[in-house]
């Protein structure tokens, strides 16, 4: 019987929810401090107790998935826990493209990956000393925008950057990397791209609340000028939003052109959920600045189904119900090598 297994954290309740709500079997790899959590969800069928994530890769785990058909579902919390090499071991069938979670989290490549799709980026600063307009300083990996900070000049980066190391938010020897500021409405546009029906889906939209930096708009900047504290962008949560309809059609031109370009760079390209990230200016022209190549935890505000899918499919469907009715749709007909890695 096949089964769907995640790790207990990001979007792991929509994920074994939908996963059930398709009649699979469910699976949560739960660190022992969650156990109680976990425990208060009923469509969880079966834990798998770690100290550590990085268990998953241990044989005994492994086994477990494999008695059980498991198909394992990546989230945010599997890329910031482990290596790009680690990833790629993992002998469980990964949904998606497994390769491709290694261009999320290297910078360099990510970039590369963005512009072979025609991405308008932020144009990206090589050296402090050529800080003219508005920068975000951001640190290596997914770090959560944690630690990230802005500057308009190469002497307030300085500063900021000394500041941090003080506090211990971020070590001496780290490489920042600098791109210019985009301002704008953040906008995380959510799709799913089915390798069985080749056709991509406009899932939904989706803004991330950052603190400490959204709470400083409600300090009058009088007192503002006063603090010293460099603000971060830490995620907090996340909430709807529902774009023009006459932005949709760029938003899915954008969302093609990512799959060829993944389909050109990374075999065998961008397959189930991913998103992408960026802000819209006065003039509604997007510039994106981060794509995530899995699910995001952006679509837990839709378990109980999203606008979209309910005009694309006629009934409430979560990504996670999406996500586990393709893996029922490819186990029926014998194509689950054609979804998984
Ligand atoms: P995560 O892995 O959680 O997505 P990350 O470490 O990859 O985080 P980004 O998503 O690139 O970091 O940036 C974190 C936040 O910083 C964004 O959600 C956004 O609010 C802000 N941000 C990043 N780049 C820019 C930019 N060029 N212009 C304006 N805001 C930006």
């Amino acid at each position: 019987m096949t089964s769907v297994a995640t790790l207990g954290s990001h979007c792991s309740l929509q994920v074994l929810k939908g996963a059930k709500d398709e009649g699979l079997k469910t699976i949560l790899i739960c660190e022992k401090k969650r156990e109680r959590l976990y425990k208060r969800f009923p469509f969880i069928d079966e834990f798998i107790m770690v100290d550590s994530f990085k268990e998953l890769l241990d044989q005994k785990c492994q086994i477990i998935l494999e008695q059980n058909d498991a198909v394992l579902i990546p989230h945010g919390t599997l890329i910031a826990q482990m290596s790009s090499e680690e990833i790629e071991s993992i002998k469980t069938p990964v949904f998606g493209n497994k390769w491709i979670l290694r261009w999320e989290s290297d910078r360099t490549m990510k970039e590369n990956l963005m512009r072979e799709a025609g991405l308008p980026v932020p144009k990206p600063v090589n050296n402090p000393n050529e800080i003219e307009n508005l920068v975000i300083v951001k640190r290596q990996g997914a770090a959560g925008g944690k630690g990230y900070f802005m500057a308009s000049s190469e002497k307030e980066y300085h500063a900021k950057r000394e500041q941090l190391i003080k506090d211990g938010t971020i070590s001496n020897d780290e490489t920042l990397y600098i791109q210019e500021y985009a301002a704008g409405v953040l906008a995380y546009l959510q799709f799913f791209y089915s390798p069985l029906r080749e056709e991509l889906e406009f899932f939904g939209v989706d803004q991330r609340h950052e603190s400490d930096i959204e709470g400083l708009a409600r300090i009058p900047s009088n007192t503002q000028l006063t603090m010293d504290k460099v603000p971060s962008f830490n995620v907090i949560g996340n909430s709807p939003l529902v774009l023009r309809e006459s932005l949709l059609e760029q938003a899915y031109t954008m969302g093609d052109d990512f799959v060829q370009a993944s389909n050109r760079l990374v075999k065998p390209g961008m397959n189930g959920p991913f998103c992408i990230e960026g802000v819209y200016d006065e003039n509604a022209k997007f510039t994106s600045f981060e794509f995530s190549a899995r699910i995001v935890a952006g679509t837990n505000i839709y378990m109980d189904g999203s606008p979209y899918y309910s005009l694309l499919y006629g009934e409430s469907l979560s990504m996670g119900r999406r996500i586990a009715r393709e893996i029922k749709i490819a186990r029926n007909t014998g194509k689950l090598d054609k979804i998984t890695t």
